[in-house]
């Protein structure tokens, strides 16, 4: 049993305790840069979090060429991730009840999601990507985007404030969501996707979950934990939804121990029904979106 003294967060689970940590030992490195990378999980509230710690992350994002920028992305691949995102946007807005306003996609990585959001709402509404690079991903460039400094004096401008599978990312999730959430206006909505650690596929699949995604993800959160995280920032949760990302086709190019290519995306729209079908019968799906209210 470790302390993990850097990592003392006051417990998701029961606010007058500290996490309590144990070791789910080593995993694979997605970065190619670190000895040794794990994830260790509190038997209190069941949240993860990445070793070690990295209080700084930006040298992992330097160039875009990680998988969170979609950089396998291409002819036949691209069009089929536009179809799979149209798919999620499209319940994404029904969850929400509709877009109406600005709204910011915080985050937005290779943009292809933003763009394919902003092609589906109303005329009167704008998606404006963010991230942390000052020009525009491609996908982006015809659209509106915004760099870390135009970013900064837009704060509580948006109606709507979305950040999938970004607060994941950054080893002070409390303070990334504090930011984030800072961008939107009074009433405005806050929605948050992240990976859930419960998921039944990260049982069976192990270390090769491609959701663990060390060293990039930081915190894995619970559906409880997230919630939790999220009421302590003041937002008042509307609903919770699990989602099925999919991460079938690339959790077995993690075990061929291959790169991610076309081939590995159509076995994983082949067992893409599987996927959706345990995720169903388990009730625990690949990731959890929380939708709330800033009060
Ligand atoms: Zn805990």
């Amino acid at each position: 049993m470790h302390s993990y003294g850097v990592f003392r967060m006051i417990c998701l689970g029961d606010d007058s305790e500290t996490c309590q940590y144990v070791s789910l030992g080593k995993f694979l490195d997605r970065s190619g840069q670190f000895e040794h990378v794990e994830v260790v999980r509190c038997l209190r509230c069941g949240h993860g979090v990445s070793m070690p710690p990295l209080p700084d992350v930006t040298f992992l994002y330097q160039n875009r060429e990680s998988q969170d920028f979609q950089p396998d992305a291409k002819g036949l691949s691209h069009a089929i991730k536009d179809i799979a995102f149209r798919s999620q946007a499209r319940k994404l807005l029904r969850q929400i009840g509709g877009a109406e306003g600005r709204i910011l996609d915080f985050g937005c990585g290779s943009g292809q999601f933003t763009r394919v959001l902003g092609e589906m709402v109303s005329g009167a509404s704008e998606v404006v990507g963010a991230d942390m690079h000052s020009e525009p991903p491609a996908e982006l460039a015809e659209r509106p985007y915004l760099g870390p400094k135009e970013l900064s004096s837009c704060k509580e401008s948006f109606d709507i404030v979305i950040a999938l599978h970004v607060l994941e990312h950054d080893d002070d999730a409390d303070g990334l969501l504090t930011t984030i959430s800072g961008y939107a206006r009074s009433r405005g909505k806050v929605v948050i996707e992240v990976p859930n650690i419960d998921c039944v596929w990260g049982m069976a699949f192990g270390k090769f979950w491609d959701a663990w995604y060390l060293p990039y993800h930081r915190h894995h959160f619970t559906r409880n934990s997230l919630v939790r995280l999220m009421q302590r920032n003041g937002l008042k949760i509307e609903s919770v939804h699990g989602v099925t990302v999919p991460t079938m086709g690339r959790s077995f190019a993690d075990i061929a121990g291959g790169t991610n290519n076309l081939f590995w995306l159509l076995l994983g729209i082949l067992a893409h029904p599987v996927q959706v079908l345990g995720e169903v019968l388990t009730g625990n799906s690949t990731a959890i979106r929380v939708i709330a209210v800033k009060e």
